[in-house]
């Protein structure tokens, strides 16, 4: 083909770009699509907060993998039919399952523009970059980090505590157990954490190859927080045993009934035992802008690292979690990795190392920082601080309403905005495990349930802002509605001497 062939065929051909024939049409849909997006929002309270998705629906949604084009607007009827009735539930405020947070209509916004942008944040020099570097920023500064600390945008908190580890266990063996493996020196890396610790620490420790029989978890005591002079006899033993203890996780927040681990205690222990101290603050952590919350994060300031989600109380949009390191060469010690293809240069394009790809595992990555940077600007930090204060008040309140009520029984104490109760049967584990199925079910609420101490809770996490008096009263008489349905229908007597309120 001449030069001339081959551009004729390619000018024949330029309709082939993904771009809409039309503009005119698109933006009319997307107005719809925004206007009903936040339509949803704006009334969530009319929906269920969950609905079971109909076996009909299920099997109408399964296709073949689609050759040929659909217009826009019927793939948009799809979406509006058979995926937005059927979704999560978070965004409702009677959503009160495991630690999810509501998203808001700024963070909506934020994310369709990054999607518009496009940006692909693995490095070089762009303003996209500029953002996640100030929110780094902000939260070296909110952390009391020093200059020289570095952050980063990841997935959620499993990811920032798996990289967590892995910065830790450079730390502990240098930087040639890159090259050489971690088991080349011969020494077992040992990690401590609670037993009330999040099961993806479990998971780090397994999938940085340390093996999850390397993590230690120790005993808690009846608030939840971890026994510090355990952990201390623990560390002395293991290491006089031959083990390298390299790493404590303290926790900032437990998923199960919200306890905050004693963060001074733990990072004077580490300190006096040379060993890297991180923090999980999933959900916790941010407990720093209210307040009334801050103090009991004290120590979180001397942590070497700690790991959080803007995504669950921070009400920032699905998924934001974010890395913060206190000496920003450790943690590029852990990643970096040289590429002819990733040069780095004064000018141009190619600037501004160093780049997120050098302090993580991901190359591409995704401007998660923009709809972050929105909420903290949107809101200010004072208000977001006290929507979490907020959510800690609406659980005294449910405590409060528990403790009133002789057929509910309080499970655990309640530190933070985690409600453990359970309604009281002769059969407890299975009528409030039927329970829980039941609410969600009836679309009036969404609790999750948790094991304390073998035993079966309603667990309650209020974490959306939109949760309000009205969602916890309907939370309590959906518990008493169902409980008492299934005491009755399953001859169950109701004895509420069973076991005292509080027992551990
Ligand atoms: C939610 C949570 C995690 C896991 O975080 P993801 O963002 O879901 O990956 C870890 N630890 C605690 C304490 C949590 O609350």
């Amino acid at each position: 083909m001449t030069v001339l062939q081959r551009q004729q065929s390619l000018q024949s051909g330029s309709s082939e770009s993904l771009d809409p024939q039309n503009w005119d049409e698109v933006r009319a849909l997307g107005h719809r699509m925004l206007d009903d997006m936040l339509d949803y929002a704006a009334n969530i309270r009319e929906r269920p907060v969950w609905s079971p998705i109909p076996d009909d629906v299920r099997a109408r949604f399964r296709a073949a993998l689609p050759g040929a084009p659909t217009a826009l607007d019927e793939v948009y009827r799809e979406f509006a039919d058979f995926i937005l009735p059927y979704a999560t539930g978070n965004v409702h405020p009677g959503f009160m399952g495991w630690v999810h947070g509501g998203g808001t209509a700024v963070g909506m916004l934020a994310e369709m523009l990054a999607a518009g942008l496009n940006a692909n944040l693995g490095g070089r020099d762009h303003m996209p970059i500029e953002v996640e570097r100030q929110i780094v920023e902000w939260m070296r500064s909110m952390f009391g980090f020093p200059a020289g600390a570095s952050g980063i945008f990841v997935t959620g908190t499993s990811m920032a505590n798996l990289m967590a580890v892995l910065v830790a266990r450079t730390a502990a063996l240098g930087s040639s157990a890159r090259q050489c493996g971690i088991g080349h020196q011969g020494t077992l890396l040992t990690a401590y954490t609670s037993k009330a610790a999040h099961g993806c620490i479990t998971k780090a420790m397994d999938i940085a190859g340390c093996g999850s029989n390397a993590l230690r978890n120790i005993a808690v005591d009846r608030d939840h927080r971890i026994d510090v002079a355990a952990l201390r006899v623990q560390i002395v033993r293991d290491r006089e045993a031959g083990l390298a203890p390299f790493l404590v996780v303290g926790s900032a927040g437990t998923v199960d009934i919200g306890a905050i681990d004693d963060l001074a205690a733990l990072g004077e222990l580490c300190r006096e035992q040379n060993v890297w101290f991180h923090v999980d603050g999933a959900y916790g952590a941010l407990g720093i802008l209210a307040p009334a919350l801050a103090p009991r994060l004290a120590g979180i300031e001397n942590a070497d690292s700690i790991a959080l989600d803007f995504h669950k109380w921070g009400q920032v949009p699905y998924d934001a979690g974010f890395l913060l390191v206190r000496d920003g060469h450790r943690h590029r010690d852990a990643f970096a990795a040289p590429a002819a293809y990733l040069r780095r240069e004064t000018r141009g394009l190619a600037a501004g190392s160093s780049w997120p790809c050098d302090i993580g595992p991901d190359l591409s990555r995704c401007f998660r920082a923009l709809k972050t940077w929105f909420t903290l600007k949107t809101y200010g930090t004072e208000k977001l601080g006290a929507v979490i204060a907020r959510t800690c008040a609406l659980a005294g309140y449910l405590e409060a309403r528990i403790l009133a009520e002789p057929r509910l029984e309080l499970m655990a104490p309640v530190q933070l905005n985690i409600v453990c109760f359970r309604y009281r049967a002769t059969e407890p584990c299975k009528i409030n495990r039927d329970i829980v199925a039941d609410i969600h079910e009836s679309g009036i609420a969404a609790p999750s349930t948790t094991v304390l101490d073998g035993r079966l809770a309603i667990r309650a996490a209020i974490v959306n802002h939109r949760t309000d008096v009205c969602d916890i009263d309907a939370l309590i008489a959906a518990v008493l509605e169902f409980g008492d349905r299934r005491a009755g229908s399953s001859g169950d007597v109701l004895d509420i001497r069973e076991s005292p309120p509080l027992a551990m």
